[in-house]
């Protein structure tokens, strides 16, 4: 039953470097019927395209690979094969061993980049998964490193390492030396091959992931045997395969510590990771020559499409400066650039698009990030310049005399300023969504209107300040003024009658007619809870002006000159406003101490404001000022005009300014009694 199937041979790995599961699995039952269990071996075969592989595995393992036709020189299909072998070609009558035969198909000529990368992997792939690797060589190879495929080798051990290499699973480097003259010895073409073996394996880079000294030893064994030439000495030749075949057995190159003891049901999936582990391993993945030759050519087309672009950059922008009318317009700007990334890209693709596809496109991708890089800084400039612009369009509409808007609606050109920014960012965002930082740009001008608009915000509310307080002050003094010079019991309930109908007469223009009560709207847009804040804020600074006034005006000197006032009013006139003649000196001392006790009478009224029931004044606000220093005026109170000490100066100077009013009056009777 085997006889038939023997012969078919399965694809292990496709054209397209895919592993072929189901197809092995497939395979391997319809020709494995016993339960072979560990009882089987895997060999597979290494060395240059039509070197005579296939031929010699299928007279040594009577399978049946594609062998390369002399005279047609036809492609065999490409992949690696696998085909099930029960017996081996020998001098004896049978030797029986379940083995599996790997042999990969190339294509042929060496200088193809692509084939030495399937190459190298089918390679890894042979050597993780097998027992006996068979290293076919010209005997003329012997000792050319480039021949007898060690370079190939070399990369292959070092890879081979560091993936398997912990695994210390030994395989058995079967070199099978090809049309053998005879003239050199097989022990010294062994020699010179063991040599050139161990210098290479010295010379190889020993990842750190395998521990302690690694010796080629540990991980190969090697044997050598020779074949005559197949075509000028045929029967020769297949002696030396039978020959060959009884090596296997006598010479124990199947070694049980070669396998990797794993049952047949499961190399499948071992030989899958295997694969698996090959494919992603970027070391093997060796550039094609033609990929070379396209990085090569295409840096140098990257360089000259450079220049060229740096040269019309350098015409556009080389002198702009920040008020230049170029960076002022965002759409002339970013017609600007995509002309000259245009210029430059035309100029690459004409010459790079010819070359490898990838290279060509990745190589494109830098040249672009350069391009975008220099465009950047330009770019950046216009932001900066976009951004001053705007921020003083917005300023100038609070500016401007003419408008009558309210602040509210003046402040809602901010949307439009920054709908407009967005506009000019996306011009440049439509050339290359990635090249330039619109969105952040975007982001940082918001938020740039937002301060500015707090800030004239805050300075309009400082104009309205001032301006009431300007407006308020004046009226606050005169009508106070008055009020100081007649004083009475009610003297405070008037100063703050007034006071009040002052700070009102102004506020309740500003009053929310809409709600009735303590409800302001300033019409700057905002909320309630601000609008009361800022009209607190105004009251309070009526309070500080109405507290500067009466804490500057009612000193020591300004209160005597009041009571004196006040004094000689009530000393000089009778009760119907008519100057008195005096008649005699007691007459006159008895008004005088009237007078003046009553003048005095007032003073209180000055030394502490209260109101006519005995209420002392606490402004509606805390008048501290809270950058005011710490140690001044800290206990500064509204209402303490006048300190006990200060009240008796004004005593002391009252008394002696009101002396004279006495002797003039006596002096009076004496001028009367002489006339
Ligand atoms: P593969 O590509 O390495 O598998 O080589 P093939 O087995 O397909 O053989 C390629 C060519 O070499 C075929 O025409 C074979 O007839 C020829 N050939 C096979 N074995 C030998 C050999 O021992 N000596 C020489 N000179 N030619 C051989
Ligand atoms: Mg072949």
């Amino acid at each position: 039953m085997s006889e038939v199937l023997e012969n078919v041979s399965v694809q292990v790995i496709d054209e397209e470097k895919q592993f072929q599961k189901p197809q092995i699995d497939q395979y391997l039952k319809d020709t494995v019927h016993d339960d072979l269990g560990l009882d089987y071996h895997v060999i597979s075969v290494f060395g240059s395209q039509s070197t005579g592989k296939s031929t010699l595995l299928n007279n040594l393992f009577h399978t049946k690979f594609d062998v390369m036709n002399e005279t047609q020189r036809q492609q065999t299909t490409k992949g690696i094969w696998l085909g099930y072998s029960p017996k081996i070609q020998s001098n004896q009558e049978t030797i029986k061993e379940n083995i599996f035969v790997m042999d990969v198909e190339g294509s042929d000529g060496r200088e193809r980049g692509e084939d030495q990368d399937f190459e190298r992997k089918a390679a890894l792939f042979a050597l993780s998964t097998s027992q006996v690797l068979i290293v076919n060589i010209w005997e003329h190879q012997v000792g050319l490193y480039q021949g007898a495929n060690m370079g190939l080798l070399k990369t292959v051990f070092e890879v081979n390492l560091s993936l398997f290499g912990n695994s210390k699973h030994k395989v058995l480097l079967l070199f099978v030396i090809r049309d053998h003259i005879g003239v050199t010895p097989l022990a010294n073409l062994s020699l010179t091959l063991t040599q050139d073996l161990t210098t290479m394996w010295e010379s190889i880079a020993k990842p750190k992931t395998v521990a302690g000294d690694v010796a080629l030893s540990d991980y190969f064994d090697l044997q050598f045997v020779t074949l005559s030439h197949k075509v000028l000495q045929p029967a020769e030749f297949l002696q030396d395969i039978k020959n060959l075949g009884d090596k296997f057995t006598k010479e124990d190159l199947l070694k049980v510590e070669y396998k990797q003891n794993l049952p047949i049901d499961g190399w499948s999936l071992y030989a899958e990771n295997c694969w698996d582990q090959i494919q992603a391993n970027k070391d093997l993945d060796l550039p094609t020559q033609q990929t070379l030759v396209a990085r090569f050519r295409c840096d140098e087309i990257v360089k000259e499409s450079l220049e060229l672009f740096n040269e019309k950059f350098a015409s556009s922008f080389g002198e702009v400066s920040w008020e230049d009318s170029k960076l002022s317009d965002a759409e002339t700007l970013a017609e600007t650039f995509v002309q000259l990334s245009t210029v430059a890209l035309g100029a690459y693709d004409s010459q790079a698009s010819h070359y490898n596809k990838s290279v060509y496109l990745s190589k494109r991708e830098g040249l672009q990030k350069e391009i975008n890089l220099k465009l950047n800084t330009v770019f950046e400039t216009f932001c900066k310049a976009a951004k001053k612009v705007g921020l003083a369009q917005f300023r100038a509409i609070f500016k401007d005399k003419s408008n009558k808007s309210s602040f509210f609606d003046k402040s809602k050109s901010k949307d439009q300023i920054i709908v407009q920014f967005k506009d000019n960012m996306n011009r440049f965002s439509l050339i290359d969504q990635s090249a330039f930082n619109t969105d952040e740009h975007v982001k940082e001008f918001e938020s740039e209107m937002a301060v500015e608009l707090e800030k004239i915000l805050s300075e309009e509310k400082l104009a309205l300040r001032s301006k009431f307080v300007k407006k308020i002050s004046p009226l606050i003094k005169n009508q106070s003024l008055e009020l100081f010079a007649t004083p009475d019991k009610e003297l405070w309930d008037n100063v703050l009658a007034n006071f009040e109908t002052i700070v009102n007469s102004v506020l309740n223009k500003y009053k929310n007619s809409a709600t009735d009560g303590d409800s302001y709207d300033f019409r700057f847009g905002l909320t309630a809870e601000k609008n009361k804040q800022l009209a607190d804020d105004l009251k309070k600074s009526a309070w500080v002006s109405l507290d500067q006034f009466v804490h500057d005006y009612l000193n020591e000197d300004n209160v005597t000159g009041i009571l004196k006032h006040r004094f000689e009013e009530a000393f000089q006139y009778d009760e119907h406003n008519v100057p008195r003649v005096w008649k005699t000196e007691a007459e006159i001392a008895a008004n005088y101490k009237e007078s003046s006790d009553y003048a005095l009478s007032l003073l209180p009224l000055f030394a502490i404001a209260k109101t006519s029931n005995n209420l002392e004044i606490i402004p509606d606000y805390d008048l501290h000022q809270e950058d005011e220093d710490e140690d001044e005026d800290e206990d500064h109170v509204f209402a303490h005009i006048l300190t006990g000490p200060q009240q008796s100066k004004v005593k002391s100077k009252f008394l002696k300014q009101i002396e004279i009013n006495y002797r003039d009056a006596t002096r009076s009777i004496v001028s009367n009694i002489t006339k």
